[in-house]
């Protein structure tokens, strides 16, 4: 069969590496932008895009000076072209605009920071055009996993993990033969509602999910972490990345955020990465293809932490973890399904629609009512996420 193996664009080795953020607005796209600022030498961006902020993305654009800036929504482009044309920087707006701008050659890395299933189309385009990717669209890998890795074999393109666990994953695998690895442990902070009552949570409401004990991230995640869906998600990213059966990475509760995961090995050693819970150590380890930037986070003292603790989580009060077992051993599109329905789920929670403890239902009567399909292609998942959208906006219409 013939393949056509696109051309890698080729960083000049003088000068800063080029990026493209994508999500460059939130979380992890400001704190990437906040590494590239600090060090002009290395880093600067090409590509700049956001999905609804456009006041936000004309302020970055203002600084960083891009070549394109994108605006997945629409209805702000007017505002987007009229300030940033006298500067001479190009702009573009919709999904189409966001995928097509991954083929350009002014960059070398983009930086996957946008939410949800929107990561997935601009992610695969990037990889075809031989991009490498940071990753910290998780859903993508969630979705497509397959389909993903299956592309990442025919390209050039290489991706490094931005979550903080899959960092130290990957961390703690340097140097390592990976046939000694026996698990593979993520840890979790446990979220906001570690320690209520199981039958307090019908009361939780937005505010209460929102206060993250230990980071501050964008509202999607901050949800996923209170359902612990989040560690689901990177139950099934770890499966993908690292290539490992599910059945051999565990999710362990260790409520200060300082171990940021392990990996166990068949002599029964076990190698942690620690620090200080801040993302911009493991976004500078991906940007540099896992090398290390000094000074990027703040020393961690352990002096400081009187104890380290470590314990198991609790399935029965926390359900969207198990779907994370479910959803490997099911395959096929069951883990699109469960995004799709957990994208919903979390929105309407977010607008006091559904309580909390029914985010799970939402996600369990959708992937009932969505057909199961075994070896989906990439336009099967596309259509299935649109479906499970459907059922579960109906399902939330019912409650
Ligand atoms: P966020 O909500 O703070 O930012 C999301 C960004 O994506 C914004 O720039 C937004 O404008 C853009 N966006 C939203 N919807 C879009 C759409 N439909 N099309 C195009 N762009 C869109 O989110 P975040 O917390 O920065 O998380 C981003 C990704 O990184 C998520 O997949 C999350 O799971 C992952 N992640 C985040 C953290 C963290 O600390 N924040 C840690 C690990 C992984
Ligand atoms: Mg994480």
């Amino acid at each position: 069969m013939e393949e056509n193996h696109p051309q890698r664009y080729r960083r000049p080795s003088e000068g800063p590496k080029r990026l493209a953020v994508i999500g460059a607005t939130g979380s992890i796209g400001t704190q990437t932008l906040d590494i590239v600022e600090s060090h002009p030498e290395r880093y600067a961006v090409s590509v700049l895009t956001a999905g609804s902020r456009v006041e936000k993305l004309i302020e970055e654009c203002r600084k960083f000076r891009p070549a394109l800036a994108v605006i997945a929504d629409t209805t702000k482009y007017k505002q987007l072209r009229d300030e940033l044309s006298p500067l001479g920087i190009e702009t573009a707006s919709g999904a189409d605009a966001l995928a097509d701008a991954m083929d350009r050659e002014d960059f070398d890395t983009v930086v996957t920071a946008t939410v949800g299933y929107s990561g997935l189309q601009p992610t695969i385009r990037a990889i075809d055009a031989g991009k490498d990717i940071a990753l910290a669209n998780k859903e993508t890998l969630v979705v497509a996993g397959d389909i993903i890795n299956e592309r990442l074999r025919h390209s050039t393109s290489r991706m490094f993990p931005v979550d903080s666990e899959h960092s130290a994953i990957a961390q703690c695998l340097a140097g390592e033969d990976r046939n000694s690895v026996r698990r593979l442990i993520i840890t979790a902070s446990g979220g906001p509602f570690r320690k209520w009552r199981a039958d307090r949570l019908m009361s939780a409401t937005p505010g209460d999910a929102l206060k993250h004990p230990n980071w501050s991230m964008g509202a999607k995640i901050t949800i996923d972490s209170a359902t612990m869906m989040n560690k689901a998600f990177e139950i099934i990213e770890a499966r993908y990345l690292f290539d490992i059966p599910g059945d051999r990475i565990k999710a362990l509760v260790h409520p200060q955020s300082i171990v940021h995961s392990m990996v166990e090995f068949v002599d029964g050693a076990i190698k942690a990465q620690l620090g200080v819970p801040d993302m911009k150590l493991p976004i500078a380890y991906a940007l540099g293809e896992h090398s290390r930037l000094a000074d990027v986070s703040r020393p961690l003292t352990l002096d400081d932490i009187s104890s380290l603790t470590f314990e198991r989580p609790n399935a029965a009060k926390f359900p969207c973890l198990g779907l994370a077992e479910y959803a490997l051993s099911r395959g096929g599109n069951t883990a699109c399904v469960i995004n799709a329905a957990n994208e919903i789920a979390v929105a309407a929670f977010l607008d006091s629609k559904i309580p909390f403890p029914f985010i799970y239902n939402v996600i369990e009567n959708t992937i009932a009512e969505v057909e199961h399909i075994e070896s989906p292609s990439l336009d099967d998942l596309v259509a299935t996420n649109a479906e499970a959208r459907a059922r579960a906006a109906e399902i939330v219409a019912k409650i």
